[in-house]
């Protein structure tokens, strides 16, 4: 019998899995639920990182997904007057270095959509059993043997041989099977709230990122590359209840809160602080890392930020996407229908990656966010050292190419 497998989340991972799933077996059902009533294309700049680029280039979609790649030219840190003090260039796709902008920068939504129309075209292909639904989510998992009985949001039922949390940081699947204790447990806050949205861009915005750093623990990004809108990236270490809780309440709340958090931060804060009023893309969270002690329960499995978000400070959230989704379909590939040792399996391969790809890098995030001016001014210029220092030693994606190797999986039936 085939397999009849559920992915909840229709983000990065949820159509790469699909996808992978289906070219490892066309007779896989597989459906794909997603709680918003299209597909959620919101988000700013993601990076795609070495073994991330990897699993595309064996999907045959390197190339559709590179070409949305958007031109950042480095970062510039601004001192008080807004002025550059400090640059950093980008940063080859091998390497993890002190920079912001890597080699292949990617807008969140394109990378969505490039995945869930790729796994629509294939599903025509190979005449496969592939059906996504929107506006839809699960309110309860019961677990009975080797399966998993679901009841959907508008009370429909379903039996499924494998049920795959895809469905983010703040994951209901990771909740419903393994509880909401252990759920919540697995929340490593960083201590960090951040905003993005998008606003009109200004003339004089070249192709560069920004950063100021605002008194308070505030920091503050500019991101334009070759794009016509400038997307803002807000960031506060520091423990402000109105931020917390505004995360479970309307956007609108989200916004206000922090409105009131980077009032009078300085540099460009009231063009950015007025546009967000209006901005239809405001996408706000608590940073954190999600750090599970098992990835799967019975026949439920955790992939992408919902086993395993690093947070944006890695830069490798969706690398950790697409080589999760691989392992895993690599997994059931090569177990066939022997769900609990591909899941076994799927933890002991993605294991090392997903701690390499959680691994903070650079200095202690709280000495990237002073709280008084004299604290500021020793960051400006530690950069500018470190800057100087990058450029001396800058290293070819050869030479730093390392880290975990990508198994191979014939039984996926890839292109490369
Ligand atoms: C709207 C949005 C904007 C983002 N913006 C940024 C950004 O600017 N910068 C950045 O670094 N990262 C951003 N992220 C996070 C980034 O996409 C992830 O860190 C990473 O790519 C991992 O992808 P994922 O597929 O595991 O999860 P996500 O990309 O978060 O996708 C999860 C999907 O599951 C859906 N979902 C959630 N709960 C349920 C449920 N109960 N039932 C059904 N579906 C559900 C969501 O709507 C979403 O489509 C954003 C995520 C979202 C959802």
């Amino acid at each position: 019998m085939p397999l009849n497998i559920l992915i909840v989340g229709a983000g990065v991972c949820g159509p790469a899995l699909a996808m992978l799933l289906q070219s490892s077996d066309p007779s896989y059902n597989i459906t794909v639920v997603e709680r918003s009533a299209s597909l959620r294309t919101a988000g700013q700049q993601i990076d795609l990182k070495s073994q991330g680029i990897e699993v595309l280039k064996k999907m045959g979609l390197f190339d559709t997904i590179k070409a949305h790649c958007v031109e950042e030219t480095g970062l510039e840190i601004l001192d008080p007057k807004a002025k550059p003090i400090a640059f950093f260039g980008v940063s080859p796709s091998g390497e993890r270095r002190m920079a912001l902008t890597s080699e292949y920068e990617i807008m969140r939504g394109d990378v969505v959509m490039e995945l869930y129309e790729a796994s629509l075209r294939q599903n025509a292909k190979l005449n496969g059993k592939l059906a996504y639904e929107f506006g839809k989510t699960i309110e309860e998992l019961a677990q009975d043997g080797d399966e998993v009985d679901v009841t959907f949001s508008d009370g429909g039922k379903c039996r499924y041989d494998l049920v795959v949390a895809a469905d983010g940081q703040a994951s209901r699947t990771r909740r419903l099977a393994f509880g909401q204790d252990a759920s919540d447990a697995a929340f490593k806050s960083l201590g960090i709230h951040a905003a993005y949205f998008s606003i009109p861009r200004i003339e004089g915005e070249g192709g560069n990122a920004k950063t100021y750093s605002a008194p308070g623990s505030r920091m503050m990004f500019t991101r334009t590359s070759n794009r016509p809108v400038t997307q803002v990236l807000l960031f506060i270490m520091k423990d402000v209840e109105e931020l917390s809780k505004s995360y479970k309440q309307p956007v609108e709340k989200q916004k206000e809160a922090f409105a009131e958090a980077f009032r009078d931060a300085g540099w460009q804060s009231d063009r950015f602080l007025s546009e967000m009023k209006t901005c239809d893309d405001f996408y706000a969270h608590e940073v954190g890392q999600i750090k599970m002690g098992r990835l799967y329960n019975g026949c439920v499995v955790l992939l992408g930020d919902a086993g395993y978000c690093p947070s944006p400070f890695t830069g490798m959230g969706a690398t950790g996407c697409l080589v999760g989704a691989y392992v895993l379909a690599g997994a059931l590939a090569t177990h066939k229908n022997d769900i609990v040792g591909a899941l076994k399996a799927y933890e002991d391969v993605a294991r090392p990656p997903v701690e390499e790809f959680q691994t903070l890098r650079g200095p202690p995030l709280g000495a990237l966010f002073p709280s008084s001016q004299l604290g500021i001014w020793v960051l400006r210029n530690a950069m500018w050292a470190v800057s100087k220092l990058e450029q001396m030693t800058h290293r070819s994606p050869a030479q730093n190419a390392q880290g975990w190797k990508l198994p191979e999986y014939a039984e996926l039936n890839l292109q490369a």
